[in-house]
């Protein structure tokens, strides 16, 4: 018997399980932790509350979560409740499926100004991700500026667009709605630094912002490339540009017949933000796309910005004892492999990008992996004492640690809670969590 440890709930680590049952069957035993009482990462906290056909993925790994080999374990943070050393003595094999759940800063003077926040901060707001749900940020000024050109900043700028109604059906948290109902934002205007050529959109969320019900997107036809040059872009990319040429042709009287504006400023480079405590103003360089990258033009601006989110990537929190790659924000890894024994998959591998499906062939390239390392004896002989090695140790430091079926209670109990016409109301805090389970 292997015994095979997976740090992390998210899709990466359920594929990474998915594909040890397959390849291993009978011969293994998989537990997967999570820091959180809840499964399944970002599909819960980062992918939008008002994309729910997106979220419903997670049902995939219920199929694996439910079988007798797997095993949730929540509520237990690797690094601060256990070690990867302590895990490693105890498992053949600990793959670090942790994501990337920090923000890259945002490195320009004012950063630290009051109502600047990364995404993973304003996304877990309104999702309720329990470390940010009480972030509180001001809505009542009038101009909100996102930074980034990917569908982040899309998620961000739809989000402080939308209409109560217009998130019907959604999960979006109570506390977030009732915020963004009061809102008093007319303008978002989406900052990057490079043209509509670079931008990292795809078609289905980029196509949202022109079926919004109070808003609309306005783009400058000044800053969209000669229409031949669409051609030599990747399909995905090529529809997208089309539809931002498409807002830029909208006539201003059906732009005008909207009272909250998306507005694109391409070709800005942030440089400063100012303010007294708060943020007042985004200073930006205009700049010029040379061969795909942004330079400076030395012209500046400002935008006003009475809240601003930066949307600019993510960074893997280190763990004590992984070797970890500070340039790149994720741990040093060879394709999945930190040393026979240890792996990474999914964000932590490779860094905040794909898409949740991306995550799968991910997370069976490196049960190859560890295949590979059991066949050449990198592992050693099966000899770990795996989960009751564990329940040992957690027992030992008064651990409490939420189960799958435990997870299942506190889903009731979010079902149970929902507005009406939303399929959940979640719980914001780890303490209600575990008491929904009790
Ligand atoms: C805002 C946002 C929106 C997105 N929307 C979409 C979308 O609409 N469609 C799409 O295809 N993709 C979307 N993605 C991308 C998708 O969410 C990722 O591809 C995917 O979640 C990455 O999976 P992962 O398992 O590597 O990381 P995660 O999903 O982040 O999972 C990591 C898990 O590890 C746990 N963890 C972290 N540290 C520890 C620790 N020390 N101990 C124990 N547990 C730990 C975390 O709690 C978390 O559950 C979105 C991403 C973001 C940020």
């Amino acid at each position: 018997m292997r015994h095979i440890a997976i740090i992390g709930s998210g899709p990466a680590g359920y594929y990474t399980a998915e594909a040890a049952q397959k390849a291993f069957g009978d011969d293994v035993r998989v537990d997967i932790f999570d820091l959180l009482p809840v499964p399944y990462g970002l599909i819960r906290s980062g992918v939008a509350p008002d994309h729910q056909s997106i979220k419903g993925v997670s049902r995939r790994y219920e199929k694996t979560a439910l079988s007798d080999n797997v095993r949730f374990a929540g509520n237990v943070a690797v690094g601060r409740d256990v070690t990867v050393p302590e895990l490693q003595e105890l498992y053949d094999a600990v793959v670090l499926a942790t994501g990337a759940p920090q923000d890259r800063p945002l490195e320009i003077p004012g950063a630290e100004l009051g109502n600047v926040f990364g995404s993973a901060a304003f996304v877990g707001w309104y999702n309720g991700h329990p470390q940010f749900a009480d972030l509180d940020p001001d809505l009542s000024g009038e101009t909100a500026v996102v930074i980034g050109m990917g569908n982040v900043a899309l998620d961000v700028a739809r989000i402080l667009a939308k209409t109560r109604r217009e998130f019907e059906g959604s999960d979006i948290v109570s506390h977030a709605l009732e915020a963004l109902d009061k809102s008093a934002i007319e303008r978002i205007v989406v900052v990057g630094r490079r043209g509509p050529h670079q931008i990292m959109m795809t078609p289905k969320e980029l196509g949202e912002l022109g079926e919004l019900e109070r808003a609309a997107p306005h783009v400058d036809p000044l800053d969209l490339p000669d229409e031949a040059e669409d051609a030599l872009l990747e399909p995905g990319l090529r529809k997208s540009v089309t539809l931002l040429r498409g807002f830029a042709a909208a006539p201003e009287y059906v732009r005008a017949e909207k009272p909250l504006s998306i507005a694109f400023d391409f070709f800005a480079q942030p440089v400063a933000l100012h303010g007294t405590d708060r943020v007042e103003f985004l200073e930006v360089e205009r700049t010029e796309v040379v061969t795909g990258r942004a330079a400076g033009t030395g012209e500046t601006y400002r935008i006003p910005a009475s809240l601003v989110v930066s949307c600019i990537g993510y960074r893997t929190t280190p763990i004590p004892n992984v070797p970890f790659d500070e340039r790149a924000g994720r741990f040093a890894n060879d394709e999945g492999r930190i040393l026979p024994g240890l792996y990474c998959v999914g964000w932590a591998r490779r860094g905040p990008s794909g898409t949740i499906g991306t995550n799968r062939p991910d997370g069976y390239a490196l049960v190859e992996k560890i295949r590979e390392d059991i066949e050449s004896g990198a592992l050693g002989s099966a000899s770990k004492q795996g989960r009751s090695g564990f329940d040992a140790l957690a027992e030992q430091r008064g651990l409490d640690v939420v189960t799958f079926r435990d997870w299942k209670k506190i889903e009731e109990a979010e079902e149970k809670a929902a507005r009406e016409g939303a399929p959940r109301e979640k719980f914001v805090d780890i303490e209600a969590m575990i008491r929904a389970r009790d």
